[in-house]
């Protein structure tokens, strides 16, 4: 795995373990000389994860939106950044550009690149994996949806073969090295 694809919360939200994560799992990135791609804002989640693993000489790929570079919220120092003209766009190379998925807190925008490249997974366009990194509890809401669906018949197989869910940077870096999606459906 040489590199991860990090959404997270281009907020802060309201507990500090929220942004220690961030930086935490930008380190644990560098120190295995995996690259971060993300995208490319200087703030909340997003600023600190970048600014953690770069200060842990890292490499740090983001990709942004034109209309969201000119509101200055491009991160000014990274390995490389990539301005496309539209979030659709973003998604799409983001994606080629990883090897696997990490989800930290965040909001909407989180979710709907999660569940975009869970639902590639699922449909076989690509076979990398995803996964959460819970902090405090954060995803519990949402993997109890995920049982949900599978219960009443809405989601084919089990969510575990998509995602993998940890409480660590370390092992949920280790859990994505070596899980291996199922063919899709
Ligand atoms: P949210 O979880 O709603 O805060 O949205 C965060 C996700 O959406 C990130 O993983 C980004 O890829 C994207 N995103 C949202 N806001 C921004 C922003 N200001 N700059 C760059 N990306 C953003």
């Amino acid at each position: 795995m040489q590199s991860i694809c990090v959404y997270c919360g281009s907020g802060m939200g309201n507990r500090p373990a929220y942004a220690a994560a961030a930086r935490a799992l930008g380190e644990a990135a560098a120190a295995r000389s995996v690259r971060v791609v993300y995208g490319g804002a200087s703030v909340g989640l997003m600023g600190a994860l970048a600014d953690a693993a770069l200060a842990a000489g890292g490499e740090v790929e983001g990709v942004i939106p034109r209309r969201l570079v000119a509101r200055e919220l491009a991160h000014a120092s990274l390995t490389r950044l990539h301005v496309v003209d539209s979030m659709l766009e973003r998604k799409e190379l983001m994606a080629s550009l990883s090897d696997a998925f990490v989800a930290l807190p965040g909001g909407i925008g989180t979710l709907d690149e999660l569940f975009e490249t869970m639902t590639w997974t699922q449909l076989g366009i690509h076979a990398k994996p995803s996964g959460l990194l819970d902090v405090d509890g954060y995803w519990q809401p949402l993997l109890a949806l995920l049982d949900r669906q599978v219960a009443e018949g809405f989601l084919r197989r089990p969510w575990q073969e998509l995602l993998c869910v940890e409480r660590t940077p370390q092992a949920l870096l280790d859990a994505l090295a070596t899980m291996r999606p199922g063919p899709g459906i």
